[in-house]
């Protein structure tokens, strides 16, 4: 074993500090290579020690609670080496931790192997071995709570409730999340935690139980390994793949998971930048798991497979607490399943930021303080229509004013303002939550989308009675506004006196700054592509950035709008007021070397292109 990196690693690891090794060096004279015997004499390590990092216990994930048994327990090492050979030899390590293995060697109780772990963790030891709990403790958690986490319940203070467990403990924000309250653990030995939950199932009505049991068996019917009891085991292979999902989609700033089934395995891909990015593929046999293990955090109905659901849940990752909203719908080869990840960090609402140009910048500013009229973004699903729309109405939002969205979805919640969601289920629909938010008279309505002319009519009629009405229509450009909403029955001179102001948008890859370089395709000089780096994980691109048209509703456009003049006509006169279209705004930030020609192309020669391949796909 070379010695320089058993040094370094003894005091990498912490067995021994700095100047303690610097100290033995001095004093014992000795070369490297009867370093150890120095170490061993100066008895700042036992044999198993070097042994155990000799082995390489990391591996084994076992080191630190050997390390704190020796020092506590101060084992003989000769005993303590053989016991861990022991271990890594037998077919044992594969189905039993070591801790387990510990408990089973009868050297070490239960008990002492649950402290050593608890000060690993800094979590309270509680032993349960005394204490009597009855049925008001199991009333704090609802039952199925109880089972799937496999906790007891101890007591409430202030507020807080304390339990104890055996295992998951990284659980603990889950608990808490689907509590709705804040939770100590304390940990407690397995064996006691199992006895008391034994004891406290028998004293549980006989239905509730059966009924408990009956959900399981009948969601996993076709996979026998499944239980209640894998499902809430941490180390269970399907929930740490979804944890490692849900974390890497965050870092990754993934707005979205998609689990498509395909005939022998489940795909699974991220939305980055509005891009689908296959990320892994899962064996068919997980997939009954999986959407079990979804539905259960997003409180689904686990039992029904034949109807498409909808449902929410909130996790805290990375400290702060994200929002995801999962759609699951039945497809050919099972449930496919879309998670969005509403993640208000990577929701960023400055109006300087979304990529206005100075002039419609300014355009779009001194619209939105209006006191009235309409304000209409154009563009296709996924443009950034609605984060435009919350830009600004987060910058002119004031206790003040009352505004009112109807959204559907409501997607990011906004401070200080009142948003609702439509609900077709129950008769909500975006024209008559509008027609009531009306009545109530607010300053500022914003209307999640115009679809149908019914809507359009109270909006326009809003905008006109004195209110300043955002909305976004499914429209390419902005002259095409024009002509939707004629065909949605609206009177030009209605339209004319009432929208203040048309944009269209869409959402373009912004080129990664680390490796951003000149392209050397010599038809694109002067061009910039991304070669490709660790930042960007070799995309080439890094974030969005929005690509605008903004049409200011002046006299002179009004005017040939009520004159019936051509769409041609009014977007020559438009720009010779200096509006930019879409396409060269775009073509803009392609010189400035904000983004790419291929990316440009993807949204503005065809407008239906969505789910796009990646620009840099297409181009191999
Ligand atoms: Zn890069």
């Amino acid at each position: 074993m070379n010695m320089q990196s058993l040094e370094s690693a003894l005091v990498g690891r912490g067995y021994l500090d700095c100047p303690t090794l610097q100290g033995i060096v001095a004093r014992s004279g000795e070369t490297p290579d009867r370093l150890l015997p120095a170490l061993l004499n100066a008895g700042v390590l036992v044999e198993a020690e070097v042994l155990f990092y000799a082995y390489g216990c990391e591996e084994y994930e076992i080191e630190p609670i050997l390390r704190d048994l020796l020092k506590e327990k101060k084992a003989p090492p000769a005993w303590l080496r053989d016991l861990f050979r022991n271990y890594i030899s037998s077919e044992k390590q594969l189905q039993q931790s070591f801790e387990d293995f510990l408990v089973e060697s009868r050297q070490f109780s239960e008990e002492e192997v649950c402290q050593t772990l608890a000060r690993k963790f800094q979590i309270p030891f509680l032993s349960l071995r005394n204490t009597s709990l009855g049925a008001d403790e199991f009333r704090l958690m609802p039952p199925e709570l109880i089972q799937e986490f496999e906790c007891v319940p101890l007591r409430t203070v202030d507020g807080v409730l304390h339990i104890a467990l055996a295992k998951n403990i990284d659980r603990k924000v889950e608990i808490e999340t689907t509590l709705g309250k804040k939770v100590v653990i304390h940990l407690a030995p397995r064996s006691q935690v199992k006895k008391v939950l034994s004891d406290w199932s028998r004293l549980l009505p006989r239905n509730s139980q059966a009924a408990n049991g009956s959900e399981f068996d009948e969601v996993f019917l076709d996979d026998e390994n499944l239980t209640a009891q894998r499902l809430a085991d941490p180390s269970d292979s399907v929930v740490q793949l979804i944890n490692q999902l849900m974390f890497n989609a965050i870092e990754e700033k993934a707005s979205d998971i998609h689990f498509e089934p395909a005939e022998n395995h489940i795909q699974v891909k991220f939305r980055i930048d509005g891009i689908l990015f296959p990320i892994q593929t899962i064996d068919k046999k997980s997939h009954q798991a999986l959407s079990g293990r979804i539905k259960i955090i997003s409180e689904l109905d686990t039992t029904q497979k034949r109807a498409p659901q909808d449902g929410r849940f909130k996790l805290r990752i990375n400290g702060r607490g994200i929002d995801f909203r999962v759609s699951i719908i039945p497809r050919i080869f099972g449930e496919s399943i879309v998670i969005r990840i509403l993640d208000k960090l990577i929701l960023d609402l400055e109006l300087g930021h979304l990529g206005f140009s100075e002039r419609d910048l300014a355009l779009f500013e001194a619209n939105i303080l209006n006191p009235y009229g309409m304000i209409l973004v154009a563009g296709p699903t996924g443009s950034g229509k609605t984060t435009t729309l919350y830009s600004a109405i987060t910058r002119i939002a004031s206790p003040q004013i009352e505004i009112v969205t109807i959204e559907d979805p409501v997607e990011y919640i906004i401070a200080g303002i009142i948003q609702i969601a439509v609900n077709d289920k129950q008769g909500l629909s975006f024209s008559n939550g509008l027609r009531s938010i009306v009545r109530h008279d607010p300053d500022i309505i914003m209307v999640g989308e115009i679809r149908d002319s019914e809507t359009a009519q109270i909006a326009i009629q809003a905008s006109l009675t004195g209110h300043l009405v955002f909305s976004t229509i499914h429209c390419n450009n902005t002259i095409d506004v024009i002509s939707r909403f004629a065909n949605m029955g609206i009177e030009t001179y209605e339209f004319t006196s009432a929208v203040n102001l048309l944009m269209a948008q869409r959402l373009v890859c912004r080129l990664c700054p680390d490796c951003r370089e000149a392209d050397p395709n010599p038809d694109r000089k002067g061009l910039f592509r991304g070669r490709g780096c660790l930042s960007c994980k070799g995309r080439g691109y890094q974030g969005r950035t929005g690509i605008f048209e903004v049409l200011p509703m002046n006299e002179t456009i009004k005017t040939m709008i009520l004159n019936k003049a051509s769409p041609f006509a009014i977007l020559a006169e438009a720009k010779k007021q200096g509006l930019l279209t879409l396409r060269e705004t775009g073509l803009e930030k392609v010189q400035q070397g904000m983004t790419t020609l291929d990316e440009v192309n993807a949204v503005t020669m065809d407008p239906q292109a969505f789910g796009r391949q990646p620009a840099s796909f297409s181009k191999a």
